[in-house]
């Protein structure tokens, strides 16, 4: 049987085993459709079902989460760990709450982590979970005892060698804060190594916060290097307004690019002049506002509902908000207006199609797993700290970052160039993570 066959066959059956799964369906497609070089030099990763294996989670969890809100009222939520691959370490990856939330969502973030986390170079497997709780317009009181519930049932399959969540859309200090609350109470185990993203007044990291955002700027940095270019001076716009959005903006604007616009589910914020990312964190992380709001306070600032931001010219686009965010004729608006790069903050941002638009006008395109790792990877410096009660400087922790960072730039490239398709950081990134869970899982045997 031919490669391509072989990797045609196991799609078919990862959508027969997983129906009504899209974004899974598209995540295992996207990575094993790279993979035909890969087995044709290592057959013995076809021999050992090494993709099947992978297309499998070692185990899912999925549970009641009930919980009553400030009137009294009961809510019934749905909670999920997707525990992917431990190959090469504890299980790592966040959770999401948001109403959207289902077994598909979460598996095909869980899949991405795998390689992802591989990417990093740091000893942590691959897993996803979250909920389709959504904390927006709940009061702190409802968020704690939504969490409480939630890891209630969870905190059983849990530990600092066997799964350590941390945060995602919806998920951050606060969250992270009652979650390990609870996790404390139930196992009577100051075990702060169990959950990444904790606020560093209580044994989180510095620049954990920061880490995605930045690092996805890195990782950007890095591709335009590689083509004589920077960051400096470029016309810049970034999706969302999130955690991950936030720094994203911060470390763009630290390294002169110039940022006009962000976004939110309902609509864009346009800011010719520059974003007053002061503003942004003051609504969002401090008053817990929109960004539509914005406007109320920069007069020359357009808040657009329901608006595209990839609409707006700019050289440098980062999206920052949510899967599939960017399709073929917003991808198709970028590259005709001239933008140069983009690097992907958030978790599949692009559909299919939009990928190849990038690829065939020769846009510098930076995928998810390979442009956002700066999280986890970040996450696992954490886990260090907390394992030799240890606390790094501000200045430390962020080198390491942006070492990481390039780490992951170089690899992909060599693998890109290696494998004959030199700027492909797709092919890149998909090659170096399977190859290094591949190597492991042929050295552990069949478990
Ligand atoms: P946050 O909850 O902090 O922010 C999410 C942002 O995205 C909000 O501005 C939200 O707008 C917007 N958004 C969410 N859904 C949609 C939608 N359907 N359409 C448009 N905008 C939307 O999450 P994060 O910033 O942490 O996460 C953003 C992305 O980054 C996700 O894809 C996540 O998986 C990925 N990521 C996050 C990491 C982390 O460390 N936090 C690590 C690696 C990847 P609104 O408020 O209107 O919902």
């Amino acid at each position: 049987m031919s490669n391509a066959t072989r990797i045609e066959r196991i799609y078919d059956q990862v959508v027969r085993r997983n129906p009504g799964e899209a974004e899974f369906h598209q995540a295992v497609k996207e990575v094993i459709e790279t993979l035909g070089p890969v087995l044709a030099r290592h057959p013995e990763y076809a021999e050992h079902k090494i993709i099947e294996r992978i297309c499998e989670p070692e185990r899912q969890i999925i549970f009641r989460v009930p919980w009553h809100d400030d009137r009294g009222e009961v809510h019934i939520h749905r909670g999920f760990r997707v525990q992917f691959n431990s190959v090469l370490g504890p299980y790592k990856g966040g959770l999401r709450f948001h109403s959207s939330v289902y077994l598909g969502i979460i598996k095909f973030l869980g899949f991405e982590q795998i390689f992802k986390n591989a990417l990093t170079g740091m000893p942590i497997g691959g897993a996803k979970g979250g909920s389709d709780f959504d904390p927006k317009g709940r009061s702190d009181g409802e968020v704690m005892r939504f969490c409480q519930s939630f890891m209630t049932e969870l905190h059983r399959h849990l530990g600092e060698f066997t799964d350590v969540p941390a945060g995602d859309i919806g998920v951050g200090a606060r969250e992270v804060g009652y979650l390990f609350g609870q996790y404390k109470r139930m196992t009577n185990r100051y075990e702060s190594g169990v959950l990444t993203g904790k606020s560093p007044h209580w044994g989180g990291s510095l620049v954990r916060r920061e880490a995605t955002g930045y690092g996805t700027v890195h990782f950007v940095d890095e591709m335009l290097k590689a083509r004589g270019e920077s960051i400096e001076g470029k016309t810049c716009v970034v999706s969302g307004s999130g955690n991950v959005a936030i720094y994203a903006i911060e470390k763009l604007q630290q390294l002169g690019g110039r940022v006009i616009a962000c976004s939110d589910s309902n609509g864009v914020l346009h800011h010719e002049r520059g974003i007053d990312l002061a503003l942004v964190k003051r609504l969002k992380e401090v008053e817990r506002r929109r960004i539509k709001d914005y406007a109320l306070e920069h007069r020359d600032a357009q808040y657009i509902a329901g608006g595209s931001l990839w609409d707006i010219p700019c050289e440098i686009a980062l999206p920052c908000a949510t899967q599939n965010e960017l399709d073929e004729s917003a991808a198709r608006k970028l590259a005709g207006n001239g933008c140069k790069a983009i690097a992907e903050g958030a978790n599949m941002p692009t559909t299919p199609r939009g990928v190849r638009v990038f690829q065939q006008a020769g846009i510098a395109y930076g995928p998810g797993k390979a442009a956002n790792a700066g999280g986890v990877a970040t996450s696992a410096l954490e886990m260090q700290q907390n394992a030799s009660r240890d606390t790094w400087t501000f200045e430390h922790t962020e080198q390491r970052l942006q070492e990481i960072m390039q780490g992951i730039h170089h690899h992909c490239h060599e693998a890109a160039a290696e494998f004959g398709d030199p700027g492909n950081y797709v092919l890149g990134a998909n090659v170096v993570g399977f190859r290094r869970v591949a190597e492991a899982m042929l050295a552990l045997g069949v478990i």
